[in-house]
Protein backbone atom coordinates (compact mmCIF):
# COMPACT_ATOMS: atom_id res chain seq x y z
CA UNK A 1 0.00 0.00 0.00
CA UNK A 2 1.22 3.16 -1.02
CA UNK A 3 1.48 5.78 1.53
CA UNK A 4 2.17 9.66 0.80
CA UNK A 5 3.31 12.23 3.44
CA UNK A 6 2.85 16.22 2.45
CA UNK A 7 5.48 18.24 1.06
CA UNK A 8 5.82 21.56 3.17
CA UNK A 9 9.31 23.49 3.02
CA UNK A 10 10.49 21.12 0.38
CA UNK A 11 10.51 18.61 3.46
CA UNK A 12 7.93 15.03 3.56
CA UNK A 13 5.58 15.28 6.57
CA UNK A 14 2.93 13.77 8.58
CA UNK A 15 -0.25 15.45 9.49
CA UNK A 16 0.51 16.99 13.11
CA UNK A 17 -2.09 15.06 14.69
CA UNK A 18 -1.10 12.13 13.55
CA UNK A 19 -4.01 11.17 11.76
CA UNK A 20 -4.14 9.47 7.92
CA UNK A 21 -6.96 8.72 5.27
CA UNK A 22 -7.66 6.05 2.97
CA UNK A 23 -7.84 6.71 -0.15
CA UNK A 24 -10.33 4.86 -2.53
CA UNK A 25 -11.15 3.81 -6.20
CA UNK A 26 -14.23 4.91 -6.78
CA UNK A 27 -14.79 1.95 -9.40
CA UNK A 28 -14.32 -0.88 -7.37
CA UNK A 29 -14.07 0.40 -3.52
CA UNK A 30 -10.61 -0.70 -3.37
CA UNK A 31 -7.69 1.43 -0.82
CA UNK A 32 -5.38 2.59 -3.92
CA UNK A 33 -3.19 4.57 -0.96
CA UNK A 34 -2.85 5.99 2.54
CA UNK A 35 -2.51 10.04 2.78
CA UNK A 36 -2.15 12.45 5.47
CA UNK A 37 -5.63 13.74 7.26
CA UNK A 38 -3.71 17.64 7.78
CA UNK A 39 -5.52 19.60 9.86
CA UNK A 40 -5.04 23.34 10.71
CA UNK A 41 -1.94 23.31 12.33
CA UNK A 42 -0.30 21.99 9.02
CA UNK A 43 -2.21 24.34 7.00
CA UNK A 44 -0.64 27.26 9.20
CA UNK A 45 3.05 25.22 8.93
CA UNK A 46 2.86 25.05 5.02
CA UNK A 47 1.49 28.84 4.82
CA UNK A 48 4.50 30.17 6.78
CA UNK A 49 6.84 28.29 4.97
CA UNK A 50 5.81 29.56 1.79
CA UNK A 51 5.74 32.95 3.58
CA UNK A 52 9.44 32.65 4.58
CA UNK A 53 10.30 31.60 1.21
CA UNK A 54 8.49 34.24 -0.70
CA UNK A 55 10.19 36.90 2.31
CA UNK A 56 13.07 35.55 2.63
CA UNK A 57 13.93 32.88 -0.18
CA UNK A 58 15.45 33.24 -3.35
CA UNK A 59 12.44 33.20 -5.59
CA UNK A 60 10.83 36.36 -5.90
CA UNK A 61 14.14 37.33 -7.36
CA UNK A 62 15.15 34.32 -9.22
CA UNK A 63 14.83 35.42 -13.28
CA UNK A 64 11.98 35.05 -14.68
CA UNK A 65 13.42 33.21 -17.58
CA UNK A 66 14.80 30.85 -15.08
CA UNK A 67 10.97 30.23 -13.39
CA UNK A 68 10.03 29.63 -16.81
CA UNK A 69 12.91 27.22 -17.48
CA UNK A 70 11.69 25.49 -14.06
CA UNK A 71 7.86 25.20 -15.66
CA UNK A 72 9.13 23.35 -19.09
CA UNK A 73 11.08 20.92 -16.95
CA UNK A 74 7.94 20.37 -14.79
CA UNK A 75 6.04 19.79 -18.09
CA UNK A 76 8.75 17.39 -19.30
CA UNK A 77 8.38 15.28 -16.24
CA UNK A 78 4.92 15.08 -16.23
CA UNK A 79 4.72 13.81 -19.86
CA UNK A 80 7.37 11.18 -18.75
CA UNK A 81 5.28 10.07 -16.65
CA UNK A 82 2.37 10.81 -18.51
CA UNK A 83 0.69 6.73 -18.42
CA UNK A 84 1.20 6.49 -14.59
CA UNK A 85 -0.34 9.76 -13.95
CA UNK A 86 -3.40 9.23 -15.93
CA UNK A 87 -3.66 5.65 -14.54
CA UNK A 88 -3.64 7.21 -11.00
CA UNK A 89 -5.68 9.50 -12.01
CA UNK A 90 -8.59 7.34 -13.96
CA UNK A 91 -8.23 5.10 -10.29
CA UNK A 92 -8.50 7.77 -8.09
CA UNK A 93 -10.91 10.48 -9.66
CA UNK A 94 -12.88 7.52 -11.89
CA UNK A 95 -12.89 9.12 -15.12
CA UNK A 96 -12.29 7.06 -18.70
CA UNK A 97 -8.57 6.19 -19.28
CA UNK A 98 -8.69 8.16 -22.42
CA UNK A 99 -10.21 11.56 -20.85
CA UNK A 100 -7.26 11.24 -17.97
CA UNK A 101 -5.02 10.79 -20.31
CA UNK A 102 -6.24 14.09 -22.20
CA UNK A 103 -6.02 15.90 -18.75
CA UNK A 104 -2.62 14.60 -18.23
CA UNK A 105 -1.18 16.05 -21.86
CA UNK A 106 -3.22 19.68 -21.02
CA UNK A 107 -2.05 19.32 -17.63
CA UNK A 108 1.59 19.66 -19.31
CA UNK A 109 0.95 21.69 -21.69
CA UNK A 110 -0.29 24.30 -19.12
CA UNK A 111 3.18 24.09 -17.14
CA UNK A 112 4.17 25.13 -20.96
CA UNK A 113 2.21 27.75 -22.12
CA UNK A 114 3.07 29.99 -18.93
CA UNK A 115 6.75 28.71 -19.02
CA UNK A 116 6.86 30.34 -22.03
CA UNK A 117 4.65 33.46 -20.46
CA UNK A 118 7.00 33.92 -17.59
CA UNK A 119 8.93 36.10 -19.27
CA UNK A 120 6.54 38.06 -20.83
CA UNK A 121 5.47 39.59 -17.69
CA UNK A 122 6.04 43.20 -18.23
CA UNK A 123 6.03 46.82 -17.47
CA UNK A 124 4.62 50.26 -19.05
CA UNK A 125 5.43 54.07 -19.21
CA UNK A 126 2.63 56.86 -20.29
CA UNK A 127 3.55 60.08 -21.03
CA UNK A 128 3.58 62.25 -17.80
CA UNK A 129 4.92 65.77 -16.63
CA UNK A 130 8.81 66.24 -18.40
CA UNK A 131 10.03 66.22 -15.37
CA UNK A 132 8.65 62.87 -14.03
CA UNK A 133 9.55 59.56 -15.16
CA UNK A 134 6.85 57.07 -14.59
CA UNK A 135 5.95 53.26 -14.88
CA UNK A 136 4.39 50.09 -14.18
CA UNK A 137 6.08 46.96 -12.94
CA UNK A 138 4.07 43.84 -12.35
CA UNK A 139 5.65 42.08 -9.13
CA UNK A 140 4.27 38.66 -7.59
CA UNK A 141 1.23 39.15 -5.23
CA UNK A 142 2.95 36.92 -2.30
CA UNK A 143 1.82 33.73 -1.04
CA UNK A 144 -0.95 32.19 -2.42
CA UNK A 145 -3.18 29.33 -1.06
CA UNK A 146 -4.76 26.96 -3.89
CA UNK A 147 -7.61 25.04 -2.79
CA UNK A 148 -8.93 22.35 -5.51
CA UNK A 149 -12.18 19.67 -6.65
CA UNK A 150 -12.24 16.65 -7.07
CA UNK A 151 -13.10 16.66 -10.65
CA UNK A 152 -10.29 17.24 -12.55
CA UNK A 153 -7.53 16.92 -9.56
CA UNK A 154 -4.39 17.19 -11.87
CA UNK A 155 -5.64 19.64 -14.30
CA UNK A 156 -7.05 21.73 -11.40
CA UNK A 157 -3.66 21.68 -9.72
CA UNK A 158 -2.23 23.05 -13.16
CA UNK A 159 -4.43 25.57 -13.66
CA UNK A 160 -3.69 26.85 -10.27
CA UNK A 161 0.62 26.14 -10.18
CA UNK A 162 1.84 26.91 -13.31
CA UNK A 163 0.52 30.56 -13.56
CA UNK A 164 1.15 31.54 -9.85
CA UNK A 165 4.88 29.93 -10.38
CA UNK A 166 5.12 32.00 -13.65
CA UNK A 167 4.61 35.20 -12.23
CA UNK A 168 6.73 34.29 -9.11
CA UNK A 169 4.73 33.98 -6.14
CA UNK A 170 5.62 31.40 -3.44
CA UNK A 171 2.29 28.39 -2.85
CA UNK A 172 0.16 26.31 -0.58
CA UNK A 173 -2.01 23.73 -2.75
CA UNK A 174 -4.73 21.63 -1.19
CA UNK A 175 -6.50 19.07 -3.44
CA UNK A 176 -9.91 17.62 -2.64
CA UNK A 177 -9.49 14.90 0.51
CA UNK A 178 -11.14 12.48 -2.32
CA UNK A 179 -8.93 12.83 -5.12
CA UNK A 180 -4.92 14.05 -3.81
CA UNK A 181 -2.70 11.17 -5.86
CA UNK A 182 -2.16 13.21 -8.87
CA UNK A 183 -1.82 16.20 -7.11
CA UNK A 184 1.43 14.71 -4.24
CA UNK A 185 3.08 12.82 -7.25
CA UNK A 186 3.24 15.98 -8.93
CA UNK A 187 4.58 17.68 -5.97
CA UNK A 188 7.25 15.19 -6.11
CA UNK A 189 8.04 16.46 -9.47
CA UNK A 190 8.27 19.90 -8.50
CA UNK A 191 11.40 19.06 -5.41
CA UNK A 192 12.82 16.83 -8.71
CA UNK A 193 13.05 19.74 -11.16
CA UNK A 194 14.44 22.16 -8.15
CA UNK A 195 11.76 24.83 -6.89
CA UNK A 196 13.44 26.03 -4.19
CA UNK A 197 12.20 24.80 -0.29
CA UNK A 198 8.81 26.30 0.57
CA UNK A 199 8.04 27.44 -2.78
CA UNK A 200 5.66 24.89 -3.52
CA UNK A 201 4.09 23.43 -0.51
CA UNK A 202 1.14 20.76 -1.33
CA UNK A 203 -1.05 19.37 1.78
CA UNK A 204 -3.64 16.96 2.53
CA UNK A 205 -6.33 17.60 4.54
CA UNK A 206 -10.44 18.28 4.74
CA UNK A 207 -12.04 21.58 3.84
CA UNK A 208 -12.90 21.76 7.57
CA UNK A 209 -10.26 22.77 9.05
CA UNK A 210 -7.02 22.64 7.14
CA UNK A 211 -9.28 24.14 4.12
CA UNK A 212 -10.47 27.16 6.01
CA UNK A 213 -7.33 28.34 7.50
CA UNK A 214 -6.27 28.69 3.38
CA UNK A 215 -8.78 31.23 3.18
CA UNK A 216 -8.75 32.98 6.49
CA UNK A 217 -4.83 33.32 7.51
CA UNK A 218 -3.46 36.92 7.68
CA UNK A 219 -0.04 35.33 5.97
CA UNK A 220 -1.51 34.78 2.49
CA UNK A 221 -2.28 37.38 -0.30
CA UNK A 222 -4.26 35.58 -2.26
CA UNK A 223 -6.85 32.69 -2.11
CA UNK A 224 -7.65 30.96 -5.41
CA UNK A 225 -10.93 28.09 -5.34
CA UNK A 226 -12.28 26.14 -7.67
CA UNK A 227 -14.96 24.25 -6.47
CA UNK A 228 -19.33 24.71 -5.30
CA UNK A 229 -20.61 28.00 -5.27
CA UNK A 230 -21.61 27.70 -1.14
CA UNK A 231 -18.12 26.77 -0.81
CA UNK A 232 -16.96 29.81 -3.16
CA UNK A 233 -18.94 31.67 -0.34
CA UNK A 234 -17.87 30.99 1.98
CA UNK A 235 -14.13 30.74 1.40
CA UNK A 236 -14.65 34.80 -0.08
CA UNK A 237 -16.13 35.40 3.51
CA UNK A 238 -13.46 34.24 5.10
CA UNK A 239 -10.93 35.92 3.08
CA UNK A 240 -11.83 39.31 3.56
CA UNK A 241 -10.80 39.17 7.23
CA UNK A 242 -7.57 40.96 5.36
CA UNK A 243 -8.68 41.55 2.43
CA UNK A 244 -6.42 39.07 0.12
CA UNK A 245 -7.23 38.73 -3.36
CA UNK A 246 -9.60 36.29 -4.27
CA UNK A 247 -10.45 34.14 -7.82
CA UNK A 248 -13.23 31.63 -7.57
CA UNK A 249 -13.84 29.18 -10.26
CA UNK A 250 -17.15 27.92 -8.98
CA UNK A 251 -20.52 26.10 -10.32
CA UNK A 252 -22.69 26.52 -13.58
CA UNK A 253 -25.96 25.24 -14.79
CA UNK A 254 -25.12 25.79 -18.40
CA UNK A 255 -27.44 26.38 -21.05
CA UNK A 256 -26.34 24.44 -24.43
CA UNK A 257 -29.12 25.43 -27.34
CA UNK A 258 -29.51 24.12 -30.12
CA UNK A 259 -31.78 25.62 -33.20
CA UNK A 260 -33.61 23.83 -36.25
CA UNK A 261 -30.84 25.22 -38.73
CA UNK A 262 -28.27 23.44 -36.87
CA UNK A 263 -25.80 20.82 -37.99
CA UNK A 264 -28.35 18.18 -36.53
CA UNK A 265 -25.17 14.90 -36.30
CA UNK A 266 -22.84 17.64 -34.82
CA UNK A 267 -25.80 18.64 -32.11
CA UNK A 268 -26.57 15.44 -30.86
CA UNK A 269 -22.40 14.51 -30.74
CA UNK A 270 -22.24 18.28 -28.55
CA UNK A 271 -25.36 17.70 -26.38
CA UNK A 272 -24.47 14.28 -25.31
CA UNK A 273 -20.56 15.22 -24.73
CA UNK A 274 -21.22 18.37 -23.16
CA UNK A 275 -23.49 16.25 -20.88
CA UNK A 276 -21.89 13.07 -19.78
CA UNK A 277 -17.98 13.68 -20.60
CA UNK A 278 -16.09 13.01 -16.57
CA UNK A 279 -19.58 11.56 -15.58
CA UNK A 280 -20.85 14.80 -15.86
CA UNK A 281 -18.80 16.13 -13.10
CA UNK A 282 -17.85 19.67 -14.98
CA UNK A 283 -18.43 23.08 -13.67
CA UNK A 284 -18.84 23.76 -17.48
CA UNK A 285 -21.43 20.57 -18.53
CA UNK A 286 -23.92 21.50 -20.77
CA UNK A 287 -26.81 20.59 -18.38
CA UNK A 288 -29.97 22.29 -19.66
CA UNK A 289 -30.10 21.60 -23.47
CA UNK A 290 -32.76 24.01 -24.76
CA UNK A 291 -34.03 22.74 -27.93
CA UNK A 292 -36.35 24.27 -30.98
CA UNK A 293 -39.37 22.94 -30.92
CA UNK A 294 -39.88 21.90 -33.92
CA UNK A 295 -36.37 19.45 -34.10
CA UNK A 296 -37.33 18.36 -30.57
CA UNK A 297 -38.57 15.14 -31.29
CA UNK A 298 -35.93 13.75 -33.53
CA UNK A 299 -33.43 15.01 -31.78
CA UNK A 300 -34.56 13.51 -28.67
CA UNK A 301 -34.67 10.23 -30.79
CA UNK A 302 -31.67 10.44 -32.17
CA UNK A 303 -29.82 11.27 -28.36
CA UNK A 304 -31.60 8.25 -27.02
CA UNK A 305 -30.14 6.07 -29.81
CA UNK A 306 -26.63 6.68 -29.02
CA UNK A 307 -27.11 6.54 -25.14
CA UNK A 308 -26.03 2.76 -25.32
CA UNK A 309 -22.53 3.76 -26.93
CA UNK A 310 -21.69 5.30 -23.79
CA UNK A 311 -20.14 1.80 -22.14
CA UNK A 312 -20.10 2.06 -18.32
CA UNK A 313 -17.24 0.69 -16.35
CA UNK A 314 -14.36 0.95 -14.28
CA UNK A 315 -12.42 3.56 -15.69
CA UNK A 316 -9.66 1.58 -16.87
CA UNK A 317 -11.78 -0.52 -18.26
CA UNK A 318 -11.42 -1.31 -22.57
CA UNK A 319 -14.11 1.14 -24.45
CA UNK A 320 -15.62 2.71 -21.18
CA UNK A 321 -17.12 6.25 -21.80
CA UNK A 322 -17.91 6.65 -18.59
CA UNK A 323 -16.64 5.52 -15.16
CA UNK A 324 -18.11 5.59 -11.36
CA UNK A 325 -18.92 8.83 -9.66
CA UNK A 326 -16.30 10.18 -7.37
CA UNK A 327 -18.06 9.38 -3.76
CA UNK A 328 -20.76 7.09 -2.07
CA UNK A 329 -21.96 10.35 -0.96
CA UNK A 330 -21.88 12.37 -4.55
CA UNK A 331 -23.88 9.57 -6.17
CA UNK A 332 -26.56 9.59 -3.14
CA UNK A 333 -26.59 13.73 -4.02
CA UNK A 334 -26.92 12.75 -7.72
CA UNK A 335 -29.90 10.13 -6.97
CA UNK A 336 -31.54 12.44 -4.78
CA UNK A 337 -31.54 15.29 -7.94
CA UNK A 338 -32.83 12.10 -10.27
CA UNK A 339 -36.13 11.44 -7.42
CA UNK A 340 -36.66 15.40 -7.63
CA UNK A 341 -36.38 14.94 -11.36
CA UNK A 342 -38.99 12.44 -11.90
CA UNK A 343 -41.64 14.59 -9.89
CA UNK A 344 -40.53 17.65 -12.37
CA UNK A 345 -40.01 16.04 -15.71
CA UNK A 346 -40.35 13.02 -18.20
CA UNK A 347 -37.55 10.33 -17.43
CA UNK A 348 -36.32 9.35 -21.13
CA UNK A 349 -33.45 6.73 -19.90
CA UNK A 350 -31.47 5.58 -16.79
CA UNK A 351 -32.21 7.41 -13.12
CA UNK A 352 -30.43 3.96 -11.86
CA UNK A 353 -27.33 1.80 -10.70
CA UNK A 354 -26.44 0.22 -13.81
CA UNK A 355 -26.98 -3.50 -12.65
CA UNK A 356 -24.50 -6.58 -12.86
CA UNK A 357 -21.63 -7.46 -10.72
CA UNK A 358 -18.95 -5.35 -12.30
CA UNK A 359 -21.07 -2.64 -10.86
CA UNK A 360 -21.65 -3.23 -7.33
CA UNK A 361 -18.17 -1.88 -5.43
CA UNK A 362 -18.20 1.25 -7.64
CA UNK A 363 -20.60 4.35 -7.34
CA UNK A 364 -21.69 3.94 -11.15
CA UNK A 365 -25.04 5.57 -12.52
CA UNK A 366 -26.33 5.26 -15.54
CA UNK A 367 -26.99 8.02 -17.91
CA UNK A 368 -30.07 9.80 -17.28
CA UNK A 369 -31.95 12.26 -19.31
CA UNK A 370 -35.36 14.06 -18.42
CA UNK A 371 -37.66 15.90 -21.15
CA UNK A 372 -40.36 18.80 -21.26
CA UNK A 373 -38.60 19.93 -18.07
CA UNK A 374 -39.61 23.88 -17.07
CA UNK A 375 -37.68 26.10 -17.08
CA UNK A 376 -38.27 26.72 -13.56
CA UNK A 377 -38.04 23.44 -12.17
CA UNK A 378 -35.15 22.41 -9.45
CA UNK A 379 -33.43 19.92 -11.97
CA UNK A 380 -33.34 23.13 -14.37
CA UNK A 381 -32.10 25.55 -11.82
CA UNK A 382 -29.69 23.84 -9.59
CA UNK A 383 -26.03 22.34 -10.46
CA UNK A 384 -26.18 18.26 -9.89
CA UNK A 385 -22.78 17.68 -11.06
CA UNK A 386 -23.58 14.13 -12.18
CA UNK A 387 -24.71 12.52 -15.38
CA UNK A 388 -28.06 13.98 -15.78
CA UNK A 389 -29.33 16.13 -18.99
CA UNK A 390 -32.43 18.02 -18.85
CA UNK A 391 -33.86 19.08 -21.92
CA UNK A 392 -36.53 22.59 -22.39
CA UNK A 393 -37.87 22.81 -25.53
CA UNK A 394 -38.11 26.96 -26.68
CA UNK A 395 -40.13 28.48 -29.70
CA UNK A 396 -37.63 31.31 -30.33
CA UNK A 397 -34.78 32.68 -30.29
CA UNK A 398 -35.76 35.56 -27.97
CA UNK A 399 -37.06 32.59 -25.67
CA UNK A 400 -33.79 30.40 -26.07
CA UNK A 401 -31.97 33.75 -24.58
CA UNK A 402 -34.32 34.23 -21.79
CA UNK A 403 -34.41 30.62 -20.87
CA UNK A 404 -30.65 30.21 -21.21
CA UNK A 405 -30.15 33.64 -18.74
CA UNK A 406 -32.34 32.73 -16.08
CA UNK A 407 -29.87 31.19 -13.73
CA UNK A 408 -28.11 32.26 -10.70
CA UNK A 409 -24.95 30.67 -12.62
CA UNK A 410 -22.83 32.62 -15.54
CA UNK A 411 -19.97 30.16 -16.02
CA UNK A 412 -20.02 28.48 -20.34
CA UNK A 413 -23.01 28.34 -22.90
CA UNK A 414 -23.73 26.01 -26.11
CA UNK A 415 -25.21 27.53 -29.59
CA UNK A 416 -25.59 25.19 -32.60
CA UNK A 417 -26.84 26.99 -35.29
CA UNK A 418 -24.96 27.14 -39.12
CA UNK A 419 -26.62 30.83 -39.19
CA UNK A 420 -23.46 32.11 -38.08
CA UNK A 421 -24.96 35.45 -37.10
CA UNK A 422 -28.07 34.00 -35.04
CA UNK A 423 -25.19 31.70 -33.40
CA UNK A 424 -23.41 34.91 -32.66
CA UNK A 425 -26.47 37.18 -31.93
CA UNK A 426 -27.17 34.73 -29.21
CA UNK A 427 -24.10 34.19 -28.00
CA UNK A 428 -23.25 38.06 -27.20
CA UNK A 429 -26.74 38.22 -25.05
CA UNK A 430 -25.57 34.94 -23.07
CA UNK A 431 -24.40 35.72 -19.82
CA UNK A 432 -22.00 33.59 -19.65
CA UNK A 433 -17.63 34.27 -19.51
CA UNK A 434 -17.16 30.70 -21.73
CA UNK A 435 -19.12 30.44 -24.73
CA UNK A 436 -18.99 28.07 -27.78
CA UNK A 437 -20.37 27.95 -31.11
CA UNK A 438 -21.33 24.62 -32.53
CA UNK A 439 -18.94 23.18 -30.48
CA UNK A 440 -18.98 21.99 -26.48
CA UNK A 441 -16.29 22.04 -23.99
CA UNK A 442 -13.16 22.47 -26.19
CA UNK A 443 -10.77 24.58 -23.48
CA UNK A 444 -7.30 26.22 -24.31
CA UNK A 445 -4.61 26.79 -21.88
CA UNK A 446 -4.71 29.88 -24.16
CA UNK A 447 -7.95 31.27 -23.33
CA UNK A 448 -9.46 33.38 -20.16
CA UNK A 449 -11.70 30.88 -18.52
CA UNK A 450 -14.19 32.13 -15.92
CA UNK A 451 -17.98 32.90 -14.91
CA UNK A 452 -20.34 35.57 -15.06
CA UNK A 453 -22.58 36.25 -11.52
CA UNK A 454 -22.21 33.08 -9.09
CA UNK A 455 -20.32 31.12 -11.47
CA UNK A 456 -16.86 32.99 -9.66
CA UNK A 457 -14.81 36.38 -9.85
CA UNK A 458 -11.48 36.39 -11.99
CA UNK A 459 -10.06 34.35 -14.63
CA UNK A 460 -7.94 31.44 -15.00
CA UNK A 461 -6.10 30.58 -17.92
CA UNK A 462 -4.60 32.61 -21.00
CA UNK A 463 -2.99 36.40 -20.25
CA UNK A 464 -5.90 36.96 -18.17
CA UNK A 465 -4.87 34.02 -15.53
CA UNK A 466 -1.53 35.19 -15.04
CA UNK A 467 -3.22 38.80 -14.23
CA UNK A 468 -4.66 37.44 -10.95
CA UNK A 469 -1.11 36.49 -9.74
CA UNK A 470 0.44 39.98 -10.03
CA UNK A 471 0.01 43.07 -8.44
CA UNK A 472 0.97 46.21 -10.39
CA UNK A 473 3.61 48.98 -8.77
CA UNK A 474 4.07 52.41 -10.08
CA UNK A 475 7.10 53.99 -9.59
CA UNK A 476 7.75 57.85 -10.16
CA UNK A 477 10.92 59.16 -10.29
CA UNK A 478 11.47 63.05 -9.55
CA UNK A 479 13.68 63.69 -13.02
CA UNK A 480 14.88 67.96 -11.24
CA UNK A 481 17.03 67.79 -8.89
CA UNK A 482 16.44 71.07 -6.85
CA UNK A 483 14.00 71.01 -4.16
CA UNK A 484 10.36 71.96 -5.06
CA UNK A 485 10.21 74.42 -3.18
CA UNK A 486 6.51 74.22 -1.67
CA UNK A 487 7.09 75.65 1.60
P1 LIG B 1 -16.46 21.70 -2.59
O1 LIG B 1 -16.61 22.85 -3.49
O2 LIG B 1 -17.03 21.83 -1.23
O3 LIG B 1 -14.92 21.31 -2.46
C1 LIG B 1 -13.89 21.79 -3.30
C2 LIG B 1 -12.64 22.01 -2.47
O4 LIG B 1 -12.89 22.94 -1.42
C3 LIG B 1 -12.14 20.75 -1.78
O5 LIG B 1 -10.73 20.77 -1.75
C4 LIG B 1 -12.71 20.91 -0.40
O6 LIG B 1 -12.04 20.18 0.57
C5 LIG B 1 -12.54 22.38 -0.15
N1 LIG B 1 -13.40 22.95 0.88
C6 LIG B 1 -14.61 22.53 1.29
N2 LIG B 1 -15.09 23.34 2.25
C7 LIG B 1 -14.16 24.29 2.47
C8 LIG B 1 -14.06 25.44 3.34
N3 LIG B 1 -15.04 25.77 4.18
N4 LIG B 1 -12.95 26.20 3.29
C9 LIG B 1 -11.95 25.91 2.42
N5 LIG B 1 -11.98 24.84 1.60
C10 LIG B 1 -13.07 24.06 1.59
O7 LIG B 1 -16.98 20.42 -3.31
P2 LIG B 1 -17.78 19.16 -2.76
O8 LIG B 1 -16.98 17.98 -2.96
O9 LIG B 1 -18.31 19.34 -1.37
O10 LIG B 1 -18.99 19.18 -3.78
C11 LIG B 1 -20.16 19.90 -3.52
C12 LIG B 1 -20.76 20.39 -4.80
O11 LIG B 1 -19.95 21.42 -5.34
C13 LIG B 1 -20.84 19.35 -5.91
O12 LIG B 1 -21.93 18.53 -5.79
C14 LIG B 1 -20.90 20.23 -7.11
O13 LIG B 1 -22.20 20.67 -7.33
C15 LIG B 1 -20.01 21.39 -6.74
N6 LIG B 1 -18.65 21.28 -7.27
C16 LIG B 1 -18.32 22.10 -8.27
C17 LIG B 1 -17.09 22.03 -8.82
C18 LIG B 1 -16.71 22.94 -9.92
O14 LIG B 1 -15.67 22.75 -10.53
N7 LIG B 1 -17.52 23.92 -10.21
C19 LIG B 1 -16.09 21.05 -8.39
C20 LIG B 1 -16.53 20.24 -7.27
C21 LIG B 1 -17.77 20.37 -6.76
P3 LIG B 1 -12.36 18.63 0.82
O15 LIG B 1 -13.19 18.11 -0.27
O16 LIG B 1 -11.02 18.04 0.84
O17 LIG B 1 -13.04 18.58 2.15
Amino acid sequence: MKKYEMLINGKWVKAKSGKTREIIDPGNGEVLAVVQEGGKEDAIAAIEAARAAFDHGPWRKTMAIDRGKLLFKLGDALRAKAKEMAELETRNNGKPLAEAEFDVADAANCFEFYGGLATKIHGETMSVPANSLSFVVREPIGVCTQIIPWNFPLLMAAWKLAPALAAGNTLVLKPSEFTPLTALELAKMCEEVGFPAGVVNVITGPGAGCGEEMAVNHKVDKVAFTGGTATGRRIAIAATENLKRVTLELGGKNPNIVFADADFESAVDGALFGAFANQGEVCSAGSRLLVERSIHKPLVEAILKKIPNIKLGHGLGAGVKMGPLVSKAHREKVESYIEIGKKEGKLLCGGKRPSGAQFEKGWFLEPTIFDDVKPTARIAKEEIFGPVLTIIPFDTEEEAIRIANDTEYGLAAGVWSKNIQKALRVVREIRAGITWINHYHPTFNEMPWGGYKQSGTGRELGLHGIEGYLEIKQINVNLDEAPIGWY
